[in-house]
């Protein structure tokens, strides 16, 4: 039997493991320092960690999450790294270098249960949840693959997978990503993208002040719920008026729209300048996405003109708002992208 993976535990997690076993609670802190602050993958390289102790870790643990597969490399420099977990499960990451930072896309599930008819992930169908491991690991391994010549400086839960229906796993590794003596990462810097899965939505911004994504892509709920199915269960006045509710509880950072752009569907002037009503009363920033074509949809971007246009109304109406230039197309790893062809996306 395999041994359990030490990354599944946020440190206060780890405390209580440590203490059961016998070992020194604060020690858990240590030993996360070494793991994710100095980034060493061996309780050999523990050198302030006594030799019976590094034996006894070693017994009772195991590290590593995952293995590299394959790495590729986008000719705009995004690099895609296809990872296999202990028991052969496969998935994907995707880091996106930019001039002032360098973003990690993470992924939160093997496959996807949700199908949003726009997204190659969904067509995969689902496997299984990713474990708090899992997650961090994805870090660790891209780290690894960068061998010390870039930092990675943000973190995106927009990879394969909706993230709010691995709520345990996520605020697990959220913790660890944010704790001063694990990865340190500012929480301003991590960002959980939603489709909208709504009573997850309060307990998730309870655990940092991270930044939520929330991929809205239709201004009415007749095309959300061809595009997002789970529109269905939780449609456009519920999700939003949650999202107000949550603004006037406690004031929170923005919330990222993400509005894939569909050529004939979604990306009518109607549409824009149906956006700032919609989202009154919540502290909006609308990212605008042209569509990434894959095998699995029939969707299209629209034209670059109509784009523009789009672009230029919901701007119009006061909102804030930026188009994003898609990275990595040419090997699948752009946004909706994901589906371990040598190449998913949350569409964000
Ligand atoms: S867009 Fe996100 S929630 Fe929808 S199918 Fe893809 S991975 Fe799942």
């Amino acid at each position: 039997m395999s041994l359990p993976c030490l990354k599944d535990h946020s440190i206060d997690s780890l405390r209580e493991r440590f203490q059961a076993s016998g070992i020194e609670r604060w020690r858990a802190e240590q030993v996360a320092g070494w793991l994710y602050a100095r980034g060493v993958e061996s309780f050999d390289e523990m050198t302030d960690l006594s030799r019976e102790l590094r034996v006894q870790l070693a017994e009772q643990w195991s590290l590593r999450a995952l293995e590299i597969d394959a790495v590729q490399r986008s000719l705009d420099g995004t690099l895609k790294a296809a990872l296999r977990t202990r028991d052969g499960a496969r998935l994907e990451s995707v880091l996106i270098p930019e001039e002032a930072r360098n973003t990690l896309c993470v992924s939160t599930q093997v496959g996807c249960p949700l199908a949003c008819s726009f997204c190659a992930t969904g067509a995969l169908g689902f496997t299984r949840n990713l474990t708090a491991g899992e997650i961090v690991d994805q870090v660790c391994r891209m780290r690894e693959v960068l061998g010390g010549a870039a930092e990675i400086t943000n973190l995106v839960f927009m990879g394969m997978g909706e993230p709010l229906l691995n709520l345990a796993n996520l605020t697990e590794a959220i913790r660890l990503l944010v704790h001063p003596k694990a990865f340190g990462l500012a929480p301003r810097r991590v960002t959980v993208s939603t489709v909208g899965v709504v009573p997850q939505i309060e307990e998730l911004l309870s655990v940092a002040p991270i930044h939520l994504a929330v991929s809205l892509h239709a201004t009415t709920d007749e095309v959300r719920d061809v595009l997002v199915p789970i529109n269905r269960q939780f449609p456009l006045d519920v999700l939003l008026g949650e999202l107000r509710r949550l603004e006037g509880v406690n004031k929170r950072r923005p919330v990222f729209f993400e509005y894939t752009l569909i050529d004939g569907l979604n990306d009518s002037l109607e549409d824009a300048r149906r956006l700032a009503p919609l989202l009154h009363g919540i502290p909006a920033k609308v990212n605008l996405i042209p569509m990434n074509a894959h095998d699995d949809s029939e969707y299209r971007a629209p034209s670059p003109a109509r784009i523009d246009g789009f672009l230029r109304a919901v701007a119009a109406s006061g909102l804030r708002v930026t188009l994003r230039r898609s990275r990595g197309p040419d090997i699948q790893a752009a946004c909706g992208q994901l589906a371990l062809r040598g190449g998913h996306d949350h569409a964000a």
